[in-house]
């Protein structure tokens, strides 16, 4: 059991099943801080690209990390994401970024520095809602409560494409889907933090949901 000081829920899932929305807005009628784990993969890929470093060149990518700094403004709703003094919260969504991230989320290397600073955030965010693909299983193993969201694939490629649609992006259904499948599998065969549903967790399937 944890402490009453300290209140972490993890959520974790694969791409498109719903994990943002309902971390925010768990996070929100909590009146917690809501830690998006994916943003800091996602920042790591920005990283590669900007400095040319090859996704799978784990050591530079932890040096470079470490060098440059990826750090979250809690003063905004939600947190922007910084590379150095870059905000650079919308250019983590682009589709380019989607094809680096599972790349270097897959080195060890990379994986070591942010769960070590994901740890570090729990500490100075006792009340949190944190959400990922290890929140549970790795990251926050002694959480509160521990969720993982499961949806049917044709639906979590509608929600990717409704988003980036949204967000000026033109993008193709079977890119999207193409997209979202090569990430589970991923994801979801890496030895270092592999996408899984952790022990204790509530599943909750959202295809069908809002
Ligand atoms: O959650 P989101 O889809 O933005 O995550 C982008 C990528 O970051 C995932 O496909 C995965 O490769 C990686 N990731 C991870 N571990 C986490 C969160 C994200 O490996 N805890």
């Amino acid at each position: 059991m944890e402490h009453s000081h300290r209140f972490v829920v993890t959520i974790d899932g694969a791409a498109g099943t719903g994990k943002s929305s309902v971390a925010q807005e768990l996070a929100n009628r909590l009146g917690t801080d809501c830690l998006d784990t994916g943003a800091m993969y996602r920042a790591v890929a920005v990283l590669a690209i900007e400095n040319e470093i090859n996704p799978t060149e784990g050591f530079k990518l932890s040096s470079a990390i470490q060098k440059v700094g990826i750090t979250f403004d809690w003063d905004n709703t939600p947190p922007t994401v910084l590379l150095g003094d870059e905000d650079i919260s919308n250019r983590i969504r682009e589709l380019d970024i989607s094809g680096v991230v599972s790349i270097v989320a897959k080195q060890p290397e990379v994986r070591e520095v942010l769960v070590k600073q994901q740890r570090k955030i729990g500490e100075s965010h006792p009340f949190l809602v944190t959400e990922g693909r290890d929140q549970g299983s790795v990251v926050f193993p002694d959480a509160a409560i521990k969720f993982f969201l499961v949806a049917a694939v044709d639906e979590r490629t509608k929600r990717r494409v409704k988003q980036l649609r949204a967000s000026g992006t033109d993008v193709k259904d079977e890119e999207v889907q193409q997209d979202i499948e090569s990430r589970d599998q991923l994801d979801s065969t890496r030895t270092d933090g592999p996408l899984t549903c952790p022990e204790g967790a509530i599943i909750i399937d959202t295809s069908s949901m809002t």
